[in-house]
């Protein structure tokens, strides 16, 4: 089996570099030849792993969510499969796939060699993974980047209330597979894995693999009550509050008259955009998982 490593060096805030030696020396025993590969700056996974991914059976991405969102944009539409060791701040598609944080167990899964078809979302050009944010919590990503003093999921808990002190909402025409809303929202969820953001469940019955989005839409509502519905997240228990609007849809058209901001797996997509076709790809890329 053939595999190509591509490490992000400031993943997890610099732990994926600590990493790197222990890592090669592990892979050298279950990937004999196996390539390394570190990136240089922001896209450049996507690059690496688009010139890799016809000469390997498998690209592993070792960092977080980030680094598999630049991994799986440059695999799509190629044969190889991805594989990840994780390393990161947010690991909710880690999670959501069930693949090990403990580097051997990592390396094991995938020297099993049985990936398993994900689907996979677009926006526009681009490919995402694990979810698409559009409204307050694509701000919210925003302001996390500005945070070097705290780790985990506490970076988003901070930006999360950070952001809210300044928000505004958007107004939203959103077409779900030809049915047209438009809804004061507060944010828009198109997930493909159950939760995003370090835990936040927005869309908690998502399935990686049932060929539809879960869309949740949250209606304009006051700050007390975002605050309650954000503890609520982390159990997924929000969906019950009738502000809440959950769908299901393979395709998405988002857009409004004023400037909006959206994320695709916690990676900025812009803050002045205007409109997002959104698709999903039903089993289209080979995931090295326990989904
Ligand atoms: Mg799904």
């Amino acid at each position: 089996m053939s595999v190509c490593f591509i490490l992000n060096p400031v993943a997890g805030r610099g732990k994926a570099l600590g990493l790197e030696k222990t890592l090669m020396e592990r892979a050298a025993v279950k990937f004999p030849g196996a390539l390394f590969l570190r990136t240089e700056s922001r896209g450049h996974a996507i690059r690496l792993a688009r010139e890799q991914s016809t000469k390997h059976d498998t690209v592993i991405a070792v960092g977080g969510d980030g680094t598999i969102h630049e991994v799986v944009n440059g695999l799509m539409g190629g044969k190889a499969a991805l594989g990840v060791v994780p390393v990161g701040t947010g690991n909710d598609l880690v999670n959501a796939l069930n693949i090990p944080f403990e580097i051997d167990a990592a390396l094991e899964l995938i020297s099993q060699n049985k990936p398993r078809p994900i689907d996979v979302g677009q926006v526009n050009e681009r490919y995402f993974i694990n979810g698409l944010g559009v409204g307050f919590d694509a701000w919210v990503v925003k302001k996390s980047f500005s945070i070097k003093k705290l780790r985990g999921n506490l970076v988003y808990l901070y930006a999360v209330l950070a952001t809210l002190k300044s928000y505004s909402h958007s107004v939203l025409n959103v077409d779900i597979d030809g049915e047209k809303k438009q809804r004061r929202l507060f944010m828009l969820t198109v997930g493909n894995g159950p939760s995003l953001g370090g835990g936040f469940r927005l869309t908690p019955e998502a399935r990686l693999n049932d060929n539809r989005f879960d869309i949740c839409m949250i209606h304009q509502m006051p700050t007390m009550a975002v605050l309650r519905n954000l503890l609520r997240v982390y159990s997924g228990s929000h969906v019950k509050d009738p502000r809440v609007e959950m769908s299901r849809g393979q395709s998405l058209a988002i857009s409004s008259d004023q400037p909006f901001a959206a994320h695709a797996d916690g990676e900025e997509l812009g803050y002045d955009l205007t409109v997002l076709n959104i698709t999903i790809h039903s089993g289209a890329l080979n995931v090295h998982c326990r989904y």
